[in-house]
């Protein structure tokens, strides 16, 4: 089912206010309302998927991750994830939503002036994510504009006048329906003051778009999917406005030796038949740089998982680490000499079928159920 668009389930503008947005949702809510249709399938999926709508439009946190990130904002929530909370409720709480939200004056937007959130990928091999890292990462997008340092304006004097449209207050009212509506001053954008003399560079605006080297650090333990927020090195916000942040989105190369499983790291161990049967040991390159040596006791099977404590993945913001597990895949020789296969000649000659039990009744219970 291909998921449709929270502003588009409840038939509203993106940049739609909140009365607007719980005006929709309830006549959408009053319409599909499943005891008004008898209960029919559909038109309870719909209901519950404008419920789910809603219930993230109506939370400014919430509706402003979904901005940034779409649903992904409330899915895959792996260590770190700054949105863990930001669940739904499902229809434990419908019932107190349409009796009871829609006299509820919630708080406006977010101030419109402050400077948007962004989004960056970065790959790291396992060995960075291990020991955790500082990286140099380009970022282009608005910052502050450095010929009037975010002021806006042309020259160093004072360049604003108090804004006409709402007096200086940076709100203005309006009646919606039953609701008198405060919302963000759509002339000076909230800020209660307009630029007379605006800076040529920005054009008032205070920022610009310019490319900046970042250093930033990635604590280690990360794995896919983790987010990290960089405070403040988002995009500037309008005319010295609070900045947004920055976050970092994890991606693991593949490695050439280890898969990953949270803090515990595998690999798949070949190893000789006569090791096998008779008992050795295996060496593995420790993330740290020390090399581990695990024990393979005489007789151990393909599949056979051997772990050695506390040489695995670092824990993300915490002590220790995880294990490393080497998977026993026993290899069946396909080179032999001549000498070696007349050796394994005689061995079969010795053999009762004792030496592997498993073989043995395996092949007993097939005949039974053949002769049987
Ligand atoms: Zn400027
Ligand atoms: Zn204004």
């Amino acid at each position: 089912m291909v998921e449709q668009d929270y502003y588009d389930l409840l038939g509203v503008a993106r940049g739609a206010d909140d009365a607007t947005i719980k005006a929709a949702y309830r006549n959408l809510a009053k319409e599909h309302h499943p005891d008004r249709k008898n209960g029919c399938k559909e038109s309870e999926a719909r209901f519950k998927a404008i419920n789910e709508a809603y219930d993230v439009l109506k939370d400014p946190q919430k509706r402003a991750a979904y901005d940034r990130f779409g649903r992904a904002a409330f899915q895959n929530g792996g260590n770190g994830d700054p949105f863990a909370d930001a669940g739904f409720n499902g229809f434990s709480d419908i019932f107190s939503t349409i009796f009871g939200e829609f006299m509820d004056p919630r708080g406006a937007r977010q101030n419109a002036a402050r400077g948007a959130d962004l989004r960056y990928d970065i790959e790291l091999s396992l060995e960075e994510a291990f020991s955790g890292v500082e990286k140099t990462i380009t970022v282009e997008a608005n910052a502050r504009c450095e010929v009037c340092d975010g002021r806006g304006c042309n020259g160093l004097d004072r360049c604003t006048s108090t804004c006409r449209t709402c007096g200086g207050a940076g709100k203005v009212r309006a009646q919606q329906g039953f609701f008198v509506v405060e919302r963000g001053c759509p002339t000076c954008r909230g800020s209660g003051e307009v630029i007379t003399d605006p800076c040529a560079n920005c054009q008032g605006e205070g920022r610009a778009i310019s490319q900046r080297k970042l250093s930033v650090k990635v604590p280690a333990g990360v794995d896919e999917g983790t987010r990290i927020r960089v405070a403040g090195e988002g995009e500037a916000g309008i005319r010295g406005a609070a900045g947004g942040d920055l976050y970092l989105f994890v991606h693991m190369k593949r490695h050439a030796i280890y898969a990953r499983e949270g803090t515990t790291l595998i690999a798949d161990c070949p190893v000789s038949f006569t090791a096998a049967a008779l008992g050795g040991s295996i060496s593995l390159p420790g993330l740290d740089g020390h090399q581990v040596d695990i024990k393979i006791p005489a007789g151990v099977q393909s599949g056979e998982q051997l772990r050695h404590r506390g040489s695995g993945m670092s824990v993300l913001n915490g002590r220790g680490r995880g294990d490393l597990v080497a998977r026993i895949l026993v290899e069946t020789p396909t080179r032999l000499s001549k000498e070696q296969k007349k050796l394994l000649e005689e061995f079969r000659a010795t053999e009762t079928g004792d030496e592997c039990p498993n073989a043995k009744s395996f092949f007993s219970r097939a005949r039974d159920f053949l002769g049987g």
